[in-house]
């Protein structure tokens, strides 16, 4: 079991798998207002930044679940380098119906809202981890303007325009869904360009050490056409955040 190769090839040197820079993942944690000792369930956990750093800084507890082999080594790994091997946990599997065995005081998932078919099916799963009074963070891109095509929608790699909401229609959609939003960090251009410009370099490596895979002509055709397609479509139109909400 794992996620589509190219994903493994170009995201390979990300320690945060988004358009949030460390600097984010720690206001975010700052926000939350975390207490040690909380519990931190992270579906689709990637190379696991958010619960090692979490861990080390605020002292919670966390179980992330990912499909890719190698970003959930690679978690492992950072929770040796943070020295935090005892509080967090990194399961290699599919989390599409994840629940916890014991009920977590934060619930996330971060840019990876399809593992529960959308926003609204992956907060009713994780609610089902969720202790009363908890907290759920849902990573999630909307439009910072409207796509004035389905052209540019597509470029930026949504399916449709309506693949995603202008932000204040995103933030009204969690009241829909009777629930609050209490807190939000919101990424910034400078962190779209950490998350997308470094797997240009990431790609020019591993081309260059792999040269004959059967892979190599789909990579150089990305490296070659990914930059300009990023800042016409992407860097324009397109937003990302991670939204804190309780139930009403
Ligand atoms: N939350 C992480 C990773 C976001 S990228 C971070 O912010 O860094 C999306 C992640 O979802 C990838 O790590 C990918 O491997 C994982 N993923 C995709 N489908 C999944 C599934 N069905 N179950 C678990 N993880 C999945």
């Amino acid at each position: 079991m794992d996620i589509p190769r190219i994903f493994n090839i170009t995201e390979s040197a990300h320690r945060i798998h988004n358009p949030f820079t460390p600097e984010k993942l720690a206001t975010l944690g700052v926000a939350l207002r975390l207490e040690s000792e909380t519990r931190v369930l992270d579906l689709g956990s990637g190379s696991g930044e958010m619960l090692c750093t979490w861990a080390r800084d605020y002292g919670i507890i966390g179980v992330g679940i990912d499909m890719s082999r190698l970003f959930t080594e690679q978690a492992k790994l950072r929770a040796e380098e943070l020295g935090v091997t005892d509080r967090v946990e990194f399961i290699h599997g599919d989390a599409a119906g994840y629940v916890a065995d014991e009920k977590v005081g934060v619930a996330a998932c971060v840019g990876a809202t399809w593992i529960g078919g959308g926003v609204a099916g992956t907060i009713e799963l994780l609610a089902k981890s969720l202790r009363s009074g908890g907290i759920i963070l849902i990573g999630e891109p909307y439009w910072l303007q409207l796509p004035p095509t389905e052209k540019v929608a597509k470029g930026c790699f949504a399916g449709s325009i309506s693949d995603f909401l202008v932000l204040p229609e995103l933030l009204a959609s969690f009241g829909n869904l009777e629930y609050d939003v209490v807190e939000m960090v919101l990424a910034d251009q400078e962190g779209w360009d950490r998350y997308e410009a470094a797997k240009w370099l990431t790609m020019r490596r591993w081309l260059e050490a792999n040269p004959d895979d059967d892979f190599a002509e789909d990579v150089r055709a990305k490296l070659t056409s990914e930059p300009k397609r990023y800042a016409t479509y992407t860097r324009e139109y397109l937003g990302w955040g991670v939204f804190a909400l309780m139930a009403r």
